[in-house]
């Protein structure tokens, strides 16, 4: 399936409407999205689009096989300690969610590290209005040991917080573990959704 950059939106006013099933990636900086997307539609430069200046404080969307689009939202974390980014950041994505388009949000966690407050309070609210799959990413960084432990505490703390009927999936770019059957997932949702309507009446 071919895929390519459509447009990007800086402002919630900017959002375009593409007419189609959209699936959203979302995630601290450099927890890996970019590398996913690549790897998701097997083009290795895709979501190079999305890394140039500027960009990485916007909504970048792409076309998947001309049925679904897949948008990268800009990535959280850096934000904290600014109030105005924060804010902006904050209208954009929150203008992004209230569109009746978006099917599911891939929430994108570093293997490396427990999820912590900021990312469980963002879980929560936008569990509250979306399907969500967790992404665990870079698991190559982990020993078998490791990764057990990692499972075991994603559990737990989507448990606590309520989360527990969401799927986790597990990848590595490197190994390309977990992107198959992603993509799988993926494709199942935009063939459920493409039954329904995309705006209301
Ligand atoms: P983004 O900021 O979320 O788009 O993150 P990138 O996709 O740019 O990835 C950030 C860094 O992590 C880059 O150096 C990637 O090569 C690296 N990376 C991404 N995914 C993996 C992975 O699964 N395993 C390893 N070892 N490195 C990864």
């Amino acid at each position: 399936m071919n895929s390519t950059y459509i447009t990007s939106a800086a402002k919630a006013e900017q959002l375009p409407d593409l007419g189609k099933p959209e699936i959203a990636f979302i995630g601290r900086s450099n927890v890996g999205k970019s590398t996913l997307l690549n790897l998701l539609v097997g083009q290795r430069n895709l979501a190079r689009a999305s890394r140039e200046p500027g960009r990485t404080r916007m909504v970048n969307f792409f076309d998947w096989g001309q049925k679904l689009i897949l948008a990268d939202l800009p990535g959280y974390g850096f934000i904290a300690a600014n109030r105005i980014v924060q804010k902006d950041w904050t209208a954009l994505v929150q203008g992004y969610l209230e569109r009746p388009q978006v099917k599911a949000l891939i929430c994108m966690t570093d293997g490396r590290r427990p999820p912590n407050e900021e990312d469980l309070t963002l879980w929560r609210d936008l569990a509250e209005f979306h399907k969500i799959i967790f992404v665990v990413t870079k698991i190559d960084k982990l020993n078998q040991s490791e990764r057990e432990k990692n499972r075991r505490e994603m559990q737990n703390l989507l448990a606590f917080n309520k989360l527990k009927n969401a799927e986790v999936y597990y990848t590595s770019a490197t190994k390309r573990t977990g992107v198959d059957e992603l993509r799988k997932v993926l494709l199942a949702i935009c063939e459920e959704t493409q039954s329904e309507p995309l705006l209301p009446n």
